[in-house]
């Protein structure tokens, strides 16, 4: 795909206000692909306007046009999944097939999911002597990180537009190609101008500019718990609703009655997947001492498998903060049984597939989410639910049992958003979100939906 030189406003691609740019970088080789404008406070002050402009007409369209739209934009994702696969891959780093099946393939689902929800969703609904309708929060501003590029848009754009809001999105800096042809999506499968509009740009200059617009009634958030924690101190001063969707330090149970082959082999790939930039990747991995030593080796094996294969992690500043990490690990006293600093090839932001066993639930690494491709391997003695849930996150986990009963039980115990069962399926409709500093709201499913309406009750 070929990057745009304008920001998406109003249904069209406008020239910047100014004249600064932002090189998009592959990280498998280190070359500039593309440059995207950097938008300034002016670009999304256009753009909050023709989001507000649009924001009457589109609100008042039925529910089931407003799905019919849906419906055409995933559409226009299948017809162009080959395409975003590739600007992914470019512009992430991760490999194709992983790309076509995650990273083009989960958006057509959740696209899928909200052209459904909104022909099906009851915005009106009977009370006693009350009529309550479900109308539309407004402006979104919508703030997305790299990690899952066009997932993590159509994760808020997709619901904002079912509920009848018209959104100003400003995607990650490294991954803004992927964004472009999202909106070129939108404009093709025919969406009221306005409705969705673009602004590329940096975070602490376009990003903050839309957080702290006074015309956006709902910032929705995706990133560090750092920047999430100053979106929802803006929100909170204005008044205004906010989604916070932050970081995450999962923990993988698995029980002395579990399969431990199966638990640790899905467990790896799960931190291994998308060369570790999960926010809810299982990056604890929690083995009862009368398993560990053979848990380890299990790890060890599985993990030393991948190599290069994963594909780069984003960038070179990304890469620096993980291989710190892997320093901070050795340093604090954790056992290094596989990978370490040294990267698997000479170009490219390649981190090694790492383990540490011996790790320690205070240590830096159990504690803080690294982003990158490293699990470390905790031993529990009798109770593992406190060690579980021994950090300030609480966003995703996965409890491995003999017996589905024996996992729900401690599945119950777990403060975090999502716990998957014996190694459960995605549900794209499911509730996704975080308990604790893992974030505020629901992405995914009505759940989602619902953080996108506000309430009116007529009494009669
Ligand atoms: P980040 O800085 O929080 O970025 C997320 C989004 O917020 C990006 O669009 C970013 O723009 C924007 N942003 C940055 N500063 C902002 C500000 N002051 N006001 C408004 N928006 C702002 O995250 P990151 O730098 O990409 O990654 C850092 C770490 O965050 C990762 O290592 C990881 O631990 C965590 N993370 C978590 C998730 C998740 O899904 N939970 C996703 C990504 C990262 P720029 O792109 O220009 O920075
Ligand atoms: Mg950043």
């Amino acid at each position: 795909m070929k990057a745009h030189h304008g920001m998406y406003i109003g249904g069209e691609w406008r020239p910047a206000a100014g004249a600064d740019t932002i090189e998009v970088v592959n990280p498998v080789d280190e070359q500039v692909i593309g440059r995207v404008p950097a938008g300034t406070a002016a670009d999304v002050g256009h753009a909050v306007r023709a989001a507000r402009a649009a924001l009457p007409g589109w609100a008042a369209t039925p529910p089931t046009e407003r799905a019919a739209k849906l419906a055409a934009l995933r559409d226009v994702l299948v017809a162009r999944k080959d395409e975003i696969a590739e600007t992914v891959t470019a512009e992430l780093g991760s490999p194709l097939p992983f790309s076509q099946a995650v990273h083009a393939g989960v958006p057509i689902l959740v696209a899928g999911s909200y052209a459904e929800l909104a022909a099906t969703y009851a915005f009106e609904e009977k009370v006693g002597n009350s009529t309550v309708y479900h109308e539309p929060v407004g402006v979104v501003g919508a703030i997305t990180p790299w990690n899952y590029p066009l997932h993590q848009i159509v994760a808020k754009v997709a619901p904002a537009l079912a509920a009848g809001c018209t959104v100003v999105l400003k995607p990650a800096e490294d991954t803004p190609l992927t964004a472009q042809l999202f909106a070129e999506a939108v404009a093709e499968a025919g969406l009221p101008a306005g409705v969705f509009n673009l602004v590329t740009g940096l975070g602490p200059v376009a990003g903050q500019a839309l957080a702290e617009h006074p015309d956006v009634d709902l910032v929705s958030f995706t990133g560090s718990t750092a920047v999430g924690r100053r979106i929802g101190a803006t929100a909170g001063a204005a008044v205004k609703r906010v989604a916070l969707e932050l970081g995450g330090k999962s923990a993988n149970v698995i029980l002395p009655s579990a399969d431990l082959a199966k638990a640790v082999n899905v467990g790896v790939a799960n931190v291994m997947s998308n060369s570790g930039q999960t926010c809810s990747a299982w990056t604890r991995m929690l083995v009862h001492t009368s398993q560990y030593e053979e848990a380890v080796g299990l790890a060890a094996a599985a993990a030393a498998k991948y190599g290069d294969r994963i594909g780069p992690v984003v960038s070179a500043k990304q890469r620096s903060r993980v291989r710190s990490y892997i320093e901070k690990g050795i340093a604090e006293g954790a056992r290094l049984v596989v990978g370490g600093l040294e990267s698997p090839r000479e170009q490219g932001y390649f981190v090694s597939p790492t383990v540490f066993a011996d790790v320690t639930p205070d240590m830096t690494i159990a504690q803080e989410e690294i982003f990158g491709p490293v699990l470390s391997i905790i031993r529990y003695e009798e109770e593992a639910v406190r060690i579980a849930n021994g950090t300030v996150y609480g966003l995703a986990g996965a409890v491995w049992a003999a017996e589905e009963a024996e996992a729900v039980a401690f599945a119950r115990r777990l403060d975090t958003g999502q716990v998957d069962i014996n190694g459960g399926r995605f549900n794209p409709l499911a509730p996704f979100g975080g308990y604790k500093q893992s974030g505020v709201g629901r992405e995914l499913g009505s759940h989602g939906l619902t953080e996108y309406l506000q309430t009116k009750s007529l009494q009669f």
